[in-house]
């Protein structure tokens, strides 16, 4: 015997309904079938509603209207397609059952409350209707139907609207009372009798445990819940969007997710099945060819420490504390007696060594009877403040790890935290069961879906997400775009996925939380309207739950630069080739960092000085290795280096200098580099990062222009007066020549100075060969002396510079990729 359930989702409409059917005549064909059925879609939602809505003293008609239509649409769709099914008795059960709710509301109104036995026979319903609808579909189909009655077969105690089933007992029934041989047998799910034969319910979404109920009593060799995804993932697939299928799963791993909140199976599911070790198949109505998930009892094919994380909210956390509680026995127990007496439950527990506190999470709805049996149950020890006032915290949610596996493994809760500190995540408490089974933490419920996405990038190996914010699309931002659209299938490969969720200009913004389409982005760049803002990004990244946002800034603005230090605090990662930030205050760069570490998050300005070449990250890594620089000399321009070199074959510097711009070496205002002030930002950033305190106004600055020269006007009016310039530098060009020099535009520190200036220097010395373009640097440093380390290659152009930004924007992912 195999026991199929198909869930709500998988009997929604005609099309899924059909299917299901199919499943079953399918596998009735090859051996004994028994099928439990839900309501179908939502059902049972609308009849809850109903319920409210009449306590309210609401109207319940619409509803009641909607619920009547839903069935006869249903229906009159499979006829069309089975046209010889007879649907007599389906349409006597859903009169039957909506003139009874009528009535039934009618008393709830009368009395202003709702009895809970009678609450039980309005919302189970809708399963009345599937199995009166599923027996006229199969026996069109040429099938002999039987229909088990729950009442009568499965013997239930407790609660009318949570009851638990006695499976010896109804075992015994079904020996008593055997079903006919040669049948198909559907069960409606979802409930049972209790001793005095009156219907209860099993809970919300508690057809899952019919079935295993129905299995374990029938002792069937595998119990299949057929259901609207492809098994269990290891998250919530709504969640995650790479959520991974499980192959295989135990038994007590299966009850930790589903207690925990996987709600694909109900937590109640496992213990019947269990008992009598029969496999559970998860499977997809949608997808009948799929392997599904199999629960056993190991933990089967998939030897993953960690199995799965599940979330579960709406929960509240009461804290009960005081001078009292140290040492007092039973404590524990009257804290928990009160809540079992109020028919509270417990969600989880947690009790500060000291004994000084105890705290436990509950259902947000049982919040007020909790604070009610607490200071009834408390009432003398919370007068003489033996105890403190008990606190509620609201708005929590449970993150949990779920896996056999975690027993034997290391380092599993500290990659936990670490994912939960990386969402800025403020754990509130922490919960480990003694069988290392599963790990909880209590956190804000507004960050469930961070908090889900951050552990499952960190804990299973799955894909990296980078959300990129392009601010300035210009030369290095436009090139960075069409770099990352070029690359983006790579890096996928790779398991990283890179998307670029803002591209921004002076004009707008365009914003989209799944990813821009980056086919064509120059032309959709012509529709931004928004206004770039960091309230603007921050809202999408919220919306979307983002985990990884990078501003990347590719202006020159000193504005957008002064908005670090926010966007490092709201959880951005800044990768920038612009100067402006680090060159400000040195009060504004102290803060930079400050904030940077506080929320985790990388500050990246490789491509500031030396384009693409890998100088921040080698000084970086010279001085934390207790290297200390004690001389710098380099050519940190590519414009100038161009244009200096120029001279050298004897160009003017006018002819020199427009070739440049023309060539788009040059910043379009070639006073820009002439003034020298870039070449001093460069200097600034090194010195800096060497450790000196320097701000922009300590660098001496000799422009590379002669002394005096007029600057100003327009940048036509400059070029066009450039050439008085050109006797100054060719007298100096010849008089270090007959010296065996040339004329370098050089950025230097030497005992704690910066200077920027004009240097002729000799065939020794590192700076004479770099012209066309390139850039060198020499460190002379503790380590690095008499000969320095010499950094040197192409330091311009927007692609190697866009490729530098790149290179940080992967860099910011970390420790994750090995970095
Ligand atoms: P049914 O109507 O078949 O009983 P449910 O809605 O009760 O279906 O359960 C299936 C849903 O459970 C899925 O659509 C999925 O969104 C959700 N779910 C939550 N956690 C998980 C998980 N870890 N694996 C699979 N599904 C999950
Ligand atoms: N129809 C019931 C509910 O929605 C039972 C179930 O679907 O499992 O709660
Ligand atoms: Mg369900």
């Amino acid at each position: 015997m195999r026991v199929l359930k198909f869930g709500g989702s998988s009997l929604s409409d005609a099309e899924r309904f059909l299917r299901a059917a199919e499943i079953i005549a399918n596998n009735a064909q090859q051996e004994n079938t028994a099928v439990v059925l839900s309501a179908p879609g939502k059902t049972t939602n609308k009849l809850v509603a109903v319920i409210e809505t009449a306590l309210a003293q609401g109207a319940v008609e619409p509803a009641v209207q909607e619920l009547q239509a839903s069935f006869a649409a249903l229906s009159s769709a499979i006829a069309e397609q089975l046209p010889t099914i007879d649907l007599s008795e389906y349409h006597a059960q859903v009169t039957q059952s909506l003139d009874q709710l009528g009535k039934f509301v009618s008393g709830i109104r009368l009395l202003g409350m709702c009895p809970n036995n009678v609450n039980a026979r309005i919302i189970s319903k809708g399963e009345r209707i599937s199995i009166q609808l599923m027996r006229a579909v199969l026996r069109a189909k040429g099938h002999a139907v039987n229909l088990i009655d729950p009442v009568e077969y499965l013997l239930a105690h407790g609660d009318h609207l949570e009851a638990m089933v006695d499976v010896d007992a109804s075992t015994q029934r079904f020996a008593q009372n055997p079903l006919p041989d040669n049948h198909v047998h559907i069960m409606p799910g979802f409930t049972a009798g209790n001793e005095d034969g009156e219907l209860v319910t099993l809970g919300r979404n508690g057809s899952d445990y019919s079935a295993a109920i129905l299995a374990a009593c029938l002792r069937a060799e595998c119990c299949e819940i057929w259901t609207d995804v492809d098994g269990v993932f290891n998250c919530d697939p709504r969640l995650v969007e790479d959520a991974r299928l499980l192959k295989s799963l135990s038994y007590q791993e299966a009850m930790e997710l589903s207690y925990f909140g996987a709600s694909v199976l109900h937590p109640k599911t496992i213990a019947p099945i269990a008992r009598f070790y029969i496999p559970c198949l998860i499977k997809n109505s949608f997808n009948p060819q799929g392997a599904g998930t199999l629960i056993g009892q190991d933990t089967g094919e998939d030897k993953l420490a960690i199995k799965g994380i599940t979330t579960l909210n709406k929960l509240t956390m009461v804290n009960v504390s005081g001078p009292g509680m140290k040492g007092m026995v039973g404590m524990a127990s009257r804290v928990f007696g009160a809540m079992s007496a109020a028919g509270v439950s417990i969600v989880l527990i947690t009790q500060s060594s000291s004994e000084y506190s105890i705290s436990f999470c509950i259902e947000a709805q049982d919040k007020v009877r909790a604070k009610q049996a607490l200071c009834d149950a408390f009432e003398l020890e919370l007068k003489e403040n033996l105890l403190e006032p008990v606190e509620f915290l609201d708005n929590v949610a449970i993150v949990t790890l779920v896996g056999d596996g975690m027993r034997t493994s290391r380092g599993v809760a500290s990659r936990f935290f670490s994912s939960l500190a990386e969402v800025n995540v403020n754990v509130v408490a922490i919960a480990q069961g003694s069988s290392e089974r599963a790990i909880s933490a209590v956190i804000p419920e507004d960050k469930i879906s961070e908090s889900v996405k951050a552990c499952h990038e960190n804990l299973f190996n799955s894909k990296y997400f980078l959300d990129l914010f392009v601010v300035g699309v210009g030369g290095v931002g436009a090139e960075l775009v069409d770099q990352v659209y070029r690359q983006q299938s790579k890096l996928a490969e790779r398991g990283i996925v890179i998307r670029v969720c803002g591209l921004a200009n002076s004009k707008g913004v365009l914003l989209d939380g799944a990813g821009l389409p980056l086919e064509h982005w120059r032309d959709r760049m012509q529709g931004a309207s928004e206004t770039f803002s960091l309230a603007n990004l921050s809202a999408l990244v919220q919306r979307n739950h983002i985990i990884n946002p990078v501003l990347v800034d590719c202006t020159s603005s000193e504005a957008i630069a002064s908005q670090y230090a926010d966007f490092l605090a709201a959880g951005f990662h800044v990768v920038t080739p612009n100067k402006k930030a680090n060159t400000a205050s040195m009060s504004y760069y102290h803060q930079l960092r400050d904030v940077a570490r506080q929320s985790r998050r990388k500050l990246m300005y490789e491509t500031t000085v030396g384009a693409g070449l890998p100088v921040i990250e080698n000084m970086q890594n010279l001085i934390a290795a207790g290297d200390e620089l004690e001389r710098f000399i380099g050519i940190l321009s590519g414009s100038l280096s161009y244009i200096f070199g120029k001279l050298d074959e004897g160009m003017t510097l006018s002819e020199a200098t427009l070739i440049a711009k023309q060539n788009g070496f040059t910043e379009p205002d070639p006073r820009d580099d002439l003034s020298g002030l870039d070449v001093a930002r460069k200097l600034l950033i090194l010195a800096r990062e060497a450790g000196m305190a320097l701000e922009l106004d300590d660098v001496v600055i000799e422009k590379a222009l002669p002394p005096g020269f007029d600057d100003s006007g327009s940048v036509d009016e400059f070029m066009a007066r450039l050439p008085e310039a050109d006797a100054y530098f060719k007298q100096l060009a010849e008089d270090a020549a007959e010296q065996g020099k040339v004329l370098r535009y050089v950025g230097e520190i030497d005992n704690g100075k910066c200077r920027v200036s004009i240097a002729a220097v000799d065939e020794d010395d590192p700076m004479f060969k770099i012209k066309n373009g390139e850039n060198a640097l020499a460190f002379y440093s503790r380590y690095y002396n008499p000969i320095p380390l010499v950094l040197r290659g192409y330091g311009a152009g927007t692609q190697v510079t866009a490729a530098g930004v790149f290179s940080d924007v992967m860099r910011t992912l970390g420790w994750k990729l090995g970095m």
